[in-house]
């Protein structure tokens, strides 16, 4: 972290930090995604990100006559981000739509042909963005973080790119500066990161019910609560055993009472066909197929051949690539 000038100059790490703390009076609503155009990355010296933001600043008080530098936050080519206006103050980024919204100006020209976009400044982008959507409790989609091409200049109206309007924040900011293109590309990469994808634990093992009903509890105790109730030949997964109870479902506390789960093996099939028959063995009728990468389980085992089910229904041992 560094301050000059009056701005301050974060890692990404450390702006991700910073946002949470910052208490904002102003009621924000959307954040605006703008490129600089000029500078731009020829302008850059990896050490003058202050010196680029005062001369920004200079020419929005001076020349344009405006009450400070546009926008909220700067992003550089090297991945820090720099503060500017205050964020209790409207930015004067996009003509007609400045209230209750939030301004990164991204420095470079990101029209196709021009400023190749470094990955930390899009890692940067793409975080500092979910940052700011987690702090202000912004929808990550078009009608909250908005491209500058999508305003008309002259009515100020959203035309999503109809009418006059900038080529803001670049025709290839990633990979794009359409709403399609936002919605395709950018936006599901903030969307990841404030609301990551759900992990799901690996299965511990597999079982089948051998009681005609079982019951599922919240605990892992017979004073549990009955939530649900599973039946014979069910089978189950399970990620955690508990003092003879056993934990069915990967997010939720769903338990059932171990002795009436009889252990499965669990494999794959490993060639283009596997005939399936009514014992353990090759003189037994075929009564199904299975193909390459079919999962089975296996009950039971025999001289070499699996039961697969709880009727007769077999398999040579050698064509299955168990756990
Ligand atoms: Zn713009």
């Amino acid at each position: 972290m560094k301050t000059k000038y009056g701005f301050t100059l974060f890692t990404i790490d450390e702006f991700e930090a910073w946002i949470t703390q910052q208490q904002v009076a102003r009621t924000v609503l959307s954040l605006q995604m703008h490129h600089t155009w000029i500078p731009n990355y020829s302008h850059f010296k990896g050490n003058n990100h202050l010196e680029m933001q005062r001369g920004m600043q200079y020419v929005h008080k001076v020349i344009n006559g405006w009450s400070d530098i546009a926008q909220h936050f700067s992003i550089f080519p090297d991945g820090t981000i720099a503060t500017g206006r205050t964020l209790e103050w409207n930015p004067a980024c996009i003509y007609g739509n400045n209230s209750n919204a939030l301004c990164i100006e991204n420095i470079g020209n990101f029209d196709k042909g021009e400023d190749e976009m470094t990955s930390q400044h899009k890692d940067a982008v793409v975080r500092a963005s979910a940052a700011i959507c987690k702090r202000f409790n912004l929808k990550v989609d078009a009608d909250y973080v908005v491209y500058h091409h999508w305003f008309d200049l002259g009515s100020g109206m959203r035309t999503n790119g109809m009418g006059i309007t900038k080529s803001c924040p670049g025709t290839n900011f990633f990979g794009g500066n359409s709403v399609e293109d936002a919605e395709a590309n950018f936006l599901p990469l903030v969307s990841a990161i404030v609301n990551p994808p759900v992990i799901i634990p690996p299965v511990d093992w597999y079982g089948s019910v051998t009681a005609h009903r079982l019951n599922i509890r919240n605990l892992p105790s017979s004073k549990g609560t009955v939530i649900n109730v599973t039946s014979l030949g069910a089978i189950l997964r399970v990620y955690e055993e508990n003092n003879g109870w056993i934990r069915i479902s990967a997010g939720n506390q769903e338990w059932v009472y171990a002795r009436y789960v009889m252990r499965l093996g669990h494999g794959v099939v490993i060639p283009k066909g596997l005939n399936v028959r009514s014992g353990p063995s090759t003189k037994y009728n075929k009564v199904g197929l299975l193909k390459e990468g079919d999962a089975v389980f296996v009950y039971e085992e025999q001289s070499g051949w699996y039961k697969i089910s709880l009727d007769e229904h077999w398999v040579a041992g050698n064509y299955v690539n168990l756990d």
